[in-house]
């Protein structure tokens, strides 16, 4: 066997984050083209342009000064911020200080609770998903996971009996993932949608994996559930993190919060796994986590958070008032978040073009290197054609043609 063959593990199919690929071809088309690309493409609201305020500027330069920044934290993370944590995001019923671990940034705590699963486990995951949760996956399986959809003629709400479905005729599926606020539809799952999965997971002795990220970040008049509300006694996972709120994407910090974990002894082993293997690292990078309750606890940040929940608001209004004319495309109003999905569900014959010579040529080649599914055709004739880079629907698993924008400019 040659072993040096498999060093191009890295360009298997399975592993893909489409949400920074397609920069790579961005930016060749950009430089071709003479063209200064818009890129609506990740959501990051630092790069797009968003101010980060001075008062937040101040707490980060006071506590690098601090002799305690230096040093490294517990295996777990910083205790005081996750006591912070446990008082001010948790439930201290289902989850004490141990139950909260630190990670560099959500991205790592993802890689870390799908990859210390047995290879055979199989996790229930949308379609749409943001791709680091199937992608772990593939990595760590080296095969397919199980997804179950996402309506984009109901919202995008799931339909309840194939996730009952999938998980009453599948042994191997041990935990169901929720994205929630949803990344990329934007999209808040109603309360019953929630408590009818949670009940699923009960019946069917699974865990429950909660990606919410975006759980501070939802629209005025919308009902956000968070999972330690409803879980009652079943074992499960909060994931969090300070990249969208704060909004501190740089500092490469988030958190888990495990409920229920002394409730059962097979998942109280796993969550022993992601320790040993975080211990394995030492720990997570102490500033951000130091900085972190200063921020949530000054007087400023709540104020700070509505006004960017308020312009997000308004841009999606105005966004899905602008696709709604048109009929070849399918949109649905988020309830937060800073992304919308534009299904594409009449792909016309693309009437863009690029810019110059040495761009159309460069399109031409990436058209017909390989098999391009039709929404990524369309994503970069869009970028060569007008100078905005979107993310493709099928870059999220889905097998709807679509794309997902951001609203951060
Ligand atoms: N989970 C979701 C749903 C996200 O959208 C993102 C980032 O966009 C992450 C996790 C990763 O966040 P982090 O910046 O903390 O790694």
């Amino acid at each position: 066997m040659n072993v040096r063959q498999n060093l191009l593990r890295a360009d298997n199919k399975l592993l893909n984050y489409p949400i920074r690929e397609v920069v790579t071809i961005g930016k060749q088309l950009e430089k071709l083209g003479n063209l200064s690309m818009v890129w609506e493409n990740i959501g990051d609201p630092i790069t797009a342009g968003e101010q980060m305020p001075e008062w937040i500027k101040e707490i980060v330069r006071e506590n690098s000064v601090t002799d305690k920044v230096f040093a490294y934290t517990d295996t777990r993370g910083y205790l005081p911020t996750r006591e912070f944590v446990l008082k001010n995001f948790s439930n201290e019923k289902i989850c004490t200080v141990d139950d909260i671990l630190f990670f560099n940034g959500l991205g790592e705590a993802i890689n870390k609770v799908i990859n210390n699963l047995p290879r055979e486990a199989r996790i229930l995951v949308p379609s749409p998903t943001y791709p680091s949760h199937a992608t772990a996956e593939a990595m760590h399986a080296g095969c397919s996971f199980i997804s179950y959809n996402l309506d984009p003629e109901n919202d995008w709400e799931p339909n309840l009996e194939e996730i009952e479905n999938k998980v009453k005729y599948n042994d191997h599926v041990v935990a169901i993932l929720v994205i929630n606020p949803n990344n990329p539809t934007g999209r808040v799952f109603k309360r019953e949608t929630l408590e009818a999965i949670v009940k699923i997971a009960k019946d069917h002795d699974c865990f429950l994996i909660f990606d919410e990220i975006y759980h501070s970040m939802v629209f005025d008049g919308v009902e956000n559930v968070l999972l330690h509300e409803i879980i009652g006694d079943v074992p499960g996972i909060s994931m969090k993190g300070i990249s969208k709120d704060v909004p501190w994407p740089g500092s490469r910090c988030g958190w888990i919060e495990v409920y229920n974990s002394e409730k059962d002894a097979e998942f109280h082993d796993f969550i022993n796994m992601i320790l040993l293997a975080k211990m394995l690292e030492v720990c997570s990078t102490t500033l951000p986590q130091m900085v972190l309750p200063h921020i949530y606890s000054s007087p400023k940040f709540k104020d700070y958070l509505q006004g960017r929940i308020e312009k997000y608001h308004r841009r999606a209004e105005q966004a899905v008032a602008f696709f709604e004319q048109i009929p070849q495309v399918r949109v649905s109003m988020p309830g937060g978040v800073f992304y919308f999905v534009v299904q594409l569900l009449d792909l016309p014959r693309s009437q863009l073009s690029a810019t110059t010579k040495a761009s159309r040529l460069y399109l031409n080649e990436l058209l017909s290197e390989k098999l391009v599914a039709p929404d990524f055709q369309f994503t970069y004739e869009l970028m060569a054609s007008e100078a905005i880079c979107v993310v493709p629907l099928s870059g999220f698993g889905s097998s709807l043609n679509g794309f997902r924008m951001t609203l951060l400019q």
